[in-house]
């Protein structure tokens, strides 16, 4: 049988942050790495530039072979977990393969979520989250005159804008009423989503596609409202779900990811998650929350590998949302909470829009301490907002100047008290 007395499993993000600081702290322990992936470990961030063509694929390599060489760091390919059995500290590859372990870390991640669509696993549709499906994409692409993309998320709107600037006529079909609903209120949603009508994308948000089937070279999607689209590509990009199957029968605790406390521990000794597959504490608390996003997969790895090496970690303080995003050359930003749906009780949300220069920003706060900012075209900096939101930082003193000139109130602010 193998044995390492780390094993983790993944190559992303959180991986590779977890094996930076094992590696720190114990330069000799074995250490082996098992990834499904074929590729060497790469940024799934960079891919809707493989997919422009502004990225060379193999400048989203985040560690080359060498790497894993100086490191004494045994990394295996092609090997998806399919099984864990904690009690004997082993798990089971889906060739079959046993390994045993000192110390266990789950990285596995997210992998897409496809809708219930009628025909949908019969045609051969596209999706974004590996290496592999950015090339299929890319190929794709330079053959397609008009594409149907599903989700109007980061991931789908991204992809429509690279679909647009190839030529390629898109119609994007989001079942909730506007572009971006995890990240916008409805306003700043609607700016967005002008700068995409600018460049002749077309939105059917509020509907969903029901029925999808071959037709002529290309495929027909039919609409819960019976409207009809005729494309030849399509994708799918209707969100993730956390990728633990492998789990089942073990007897770890699961909820919409791998259970974590605030030391990235599951329920099960001597084994760990972290980024997009843990199921964290989110920050102030006392909910659970799937961050999500590379900062926080990178800092889950890091607090992980740490206590897996035995050094004294941090707790982890608790997962902030907070995403940029740029469309057309306009940007947006949407960082922390009470920004979409109905605000938390008790809760102030201040709007303020300037239509001549074409910025728009809205700022909950709770009790005159910042919960959350959306913006578009305003230069906000997601780490002074972020840094904000995790201290608490009372703003009372400077609320009118904040909620006019949140960058440059915010800059000011955050300059003094990193001093
Ligand atoms: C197109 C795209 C754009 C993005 N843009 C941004 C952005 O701008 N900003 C941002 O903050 N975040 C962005 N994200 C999200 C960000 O990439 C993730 O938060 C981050 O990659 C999470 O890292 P991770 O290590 O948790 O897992 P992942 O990156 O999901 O990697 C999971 C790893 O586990 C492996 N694996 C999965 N199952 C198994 C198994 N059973 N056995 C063995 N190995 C397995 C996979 O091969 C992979 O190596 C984007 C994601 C995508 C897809």
């Amino acid at each position: 049988m193998n044995a390492s007395d780390y094993l983790i499993v993944g190559s992303s993000h959180a991986a590779l942050e977890a094996l930076a600081a094992i590696r720190l702290a114990d330069p000799s322990g074995s250490l082996t790495v098992l990834t499904r992936d074929r590729h060497l470990p790469y940024s799934p961030t960079l891919l809707p530039y493989v997919v422009s063509g502004r990225s060379d694929p193999a400048k989203a390599t985040l560690r080359d072979a060498a790497f894993f060489t100086r490191q004494h760091i045994r990394f295996e390919t092609e090997a998806g977990v399919a099984a864990v059995y904690p009690g004997a500290h082993e798990l089971a590859l889906e060739d079959g393969t046993r390994w045993h372990y000192g110390k266990l870390l789950l990285a596995t991640g997210a992998t897409p979520a496809v809708p219930p669509i009628a025909g949908l696993e019969a045609v051969p549709f596209h999706r974004l989250r590996t290496l592999d499906d950015s090339l299929a994409l890319r190929a794709a692409i330079g053959t397609a005159r008009r594409a149907v993309v599903l989700g109007a998320g980061l991931i789908g709107m991204h992809a429509a804008e690279n679909l647009t600037a190839a030529g390629v006529a898109v119609t994007v079909v989001e079942p909730r009423d506007q572009v971006l609903p995890s990240y916008f209120d409805p306003e700043a949603a609607e700016h967005i989503a002008r700068g995409f009508a600018a460049h002749g994308v077309v939105f059917r948000t509020g509907h969903s596609a029901v029925a999808v089937a071959y037709a002529g070279a290309g495929f027909r999607l039919t609409l819960d409202d019976g409207a009809v689209l005729d494309a030849d590509l399509l994708l799918v990009a209707t969100g993730v779900r956390a990728e633990f199957g492998y789990l089942a029968g073990s007897g770890i605790a699961t909820g919409r990811g791998i259970l974590v406390d605030a030391g990235m521990r599951t329920s099960a000794p001597e084994i760990w998650a972290a980024g997009d597959v843990a199921e964290a504490p989110a920050f102030p608390g006392p909910a659970t929350a799937l961050a999500g996003i590379l900062p926080e997969a990178v800092l889950q790895g890091r607090t992980a590998g740490m206590a897996m090496a035995g050094e004294a970690a941090p707790p982890y303080r608790g997962s902030v949302p907070r995403n940029t995003y740029c469309f057309f050359g306009q940007s947006a930003i949407s960082v922390g909470t009470g920004i979409t749906g109905a605000p938390p009780v008790g809760a102030e949300l201040v709007t303020r829009r300037d239509p001549a220069a074409g910025t728009y920003w809205r700022i909950a706060l709770q009790d005159d301490r910042l919960l959350g900012i959306a913006a578009v075209n305003l230069p906000l900096d997601a780490g002074i907002l972020c840094e904000m939101i995790l201290r608490q930082v009372d703003l009372a003193p400077v609320k009118p100047l904040f909620l006019d000139q949140p960058c440059a109130t915010g800059r000011m602010l955050m300059s003094r008290l990193w001093r």
